[in-house]
């Protein structure tokens, strides 16, 4: 999976400092307007050795940038049970079959389109929520419990690693009656969220957009597996933020 991120990005690539929220929101923009560009010269943002267009990446999780790597350094930051500053983006992708979120609970949720990825951001301790639209990402803010409520209904959502893993939720709708949900790679949200950009029209994306976003989501399934009904360890105080 690749990313339009390229070394040429220039000093966009690594936003700094600013609001806690702020540097996230920049990432995402500048994926999402970042056009498609040429995978020669692609480097490692650690340790500048050459990499292939398709490659991994790590998550700063200071600065919320997202680093292109080679397979060695991605290695190095891949047990998320230390207390590191970078952590590498898994690869795995979750179905949650008995996923509960109705119209009223999504509705409860404040966001204006039927597509959002929520990911615990460790940096603020607690989850945040995008959605996508013209302009890229948009962040939204959570009305206080909505959340809460998805996950005390879905115990089995807590797997989700801070930082490095989002839920990928569509609402409810004509097509489904319940809401989808996903466990994906963060790098795998910003990705669809710069296709969609790319192709969105209108208030809620428009034909081209819904087609691309319906392209994705049978990728997503058929790479995803079951995810376990729930965590031995969420009943022992081993909650995530
Ligand atoms: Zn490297
Ligand atoms: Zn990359």
């Amino acid at each position: 999976m690749s990313l339009d991120t390229s070394p040429d990005a220039g000093s966009g690539v690594r936003p700094r400092g600013g609001a806690l929220s702020q540097p996230t929101l920049s990432v995402l923009r500048r994926i999402a307007s970042s056009r498609p560009q040429p995978t020669v010269g692609e480097r490692c943002d650690m340790c500048a050795e050459p990499i292939p267009a398709t490659h991994q990446h790590v998550v700063d999780v200071d600065s919320r940038a997202m680093m292109c790597t080679c397979r060695p350094c991605y290695l190095l930051f891949t047990d998320s049970t230390a207390h590191l500053r970078y952590r590498s983006v898994p690869d795995r992708y979750l179905s949650f079959p008995s996923f509960e979120l109705g119209q009223g609970q999504w509705d409860e949720l404040e966001i204006p389109v039927g597509l959002a990825f929520f990911f615990a951001n460790s940096q603020l301790g607690r989850v945040v929520a995008f959605y996508p639209g013209p302009a890229g990402a948009t962040e939204s803010e959570l009305p206080l419990g909505a959340w809460d409520g998805v996950r005390a209904a879905n115990p089995e959502l807590e797997t989700a690693r801070p930082d490095t893993e989002a839920l990928l939720i569509r609402a409810p709708g004509p097509e489904r009656q319940v809401a989808d949900c996903h466990l994906v790679p963060i790098d795998a949200c910003y990705e669809l969220v710069g296709q969609l950009r790319r192709v969105w029209r209108g208030f809620d994306g428009g034909q081209q957009a819904r087609a691309q976003l319906a392209e994705f989501f049978d990728k997503v399934c058929s790479r995803s597996k079951d995810a376990p009904a729930c965590l031995p360890d969420v009943t022992s105080g081993g909650r995530r933020p």
